[in-house]
């Protein structure tokens, strides 16, 4: 391991034996629609971007051709698991949602970074942090480091464990710590893939005087989960599934299914 990130700690944490399955290179027997519908989004929201950044407009029929050919390419890569509804109203959703969003969504200030790599050395942390910001606009006040998230439903807000989110401190602290740049505030910006298309910013302020005992907290988290990944794939320690709250949508069910500890 040469480094780590918020989706394999978090992936570790949720199961050590589908994080294992995955890190030995066991192919998936299929994916979920979520994940695919949130790749094709982010690749052709970051597109806009792009457009945006240089003062220009992506093509609306463009845009809507790459949002299809990313979501091709994923049927491509594998089976995709899908639920109430079938490929093609998945694909209208998403066409859907990204018209709504290029209608309503305006940037705060100058786009300073789009789906850029963040890898940083975090106090408490023996490996570097690997991630990537989707988006980061300066304002007056600091950046503004925001996520996209495809969600199926409206965020419901919990004000109280929010900003102590993993994704939350490690993009922020590790922004700044990166780039030297003070952050003003952090952003999920939930992309809802309802009938009826939404955009729901959820917004938390940062301040400098929560540096310390985020990063703290960041360290409690992480340093352990490392510990525990190194003991599984160097065979001192067994993977744990989950206790089932979570199998259903896993893609290594027959493989988990055939596994005996
Ligand atoms: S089926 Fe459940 S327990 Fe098994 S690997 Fe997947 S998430 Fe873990």
């Amino acid at each position: 391991m040469r480094s780590w990130s918020v989706s394999s700690v978090r992936g570790f944490l949720n199961c050590s034996l589908a994080w294992f399955f995955r890190r030995t290179g066991v192919p998936p027997e299929t994916r979920p629609v979520a994940m695919c519908a949130g790749v094709a989004l982010h690749e052709v929201l970051a597109e806009d971007m792009r457009y945006r950044k240089e003062g220009a407009s992506f093509d609306e029929d463009d845009a809507l051709d790459l949002l299809e050919s990313v979501y091709f390419l994923e049927e491509a890569s594998g089976a995709i698991t899908y639920g109430k509804l079938d490929r093609d109203a998945v694909v209208d959703r998403l066409r859907g949602l990204y018209l709504h969003w290029r209608k309503t969504f305006v940037p705060r200030g100058r786009i300073v970074a789009i789906e850029e790599e963040i890898r940083v050395d975090l106090p408490g942390i023996d490996l570097p942090l690997l991630g990537y910001v989707d988006l980061v606009e300066e304002t007056p006040a600091g950046d503004l480091v925001r996520d996209w998230k495809v969600t199926a439903a409206k965020p419901s807000r919990d004000d109280l464990l929010a900003p102590l989110d993993v994704q939350k401190i490690s993009m922020v602290q590790g922004w700044q710590a990166s780039r030297s740049r003070p952050v003003a505030s952090w952003t999920w910006t939930h992309l809802v893939k309802t009938r009826t298309p939404q955009v729901v910013d959820y917004e938390l302020p940062v301040s400098g005087c929560d540096r310390v005992p985020e990063l703290r907290r960041l360290a409690a988290l992480v340093q352990p989960t490392i510990d525990a990944m190194r003991e599984v794939l160097e065979g001192r320690r067994r993977p744990v599934p989950q206790a089932g709250f979570l199998c259903s949508g896993c893609s290594f069910r027959r493989a988990c299914a055939a596994w005996r500890g």
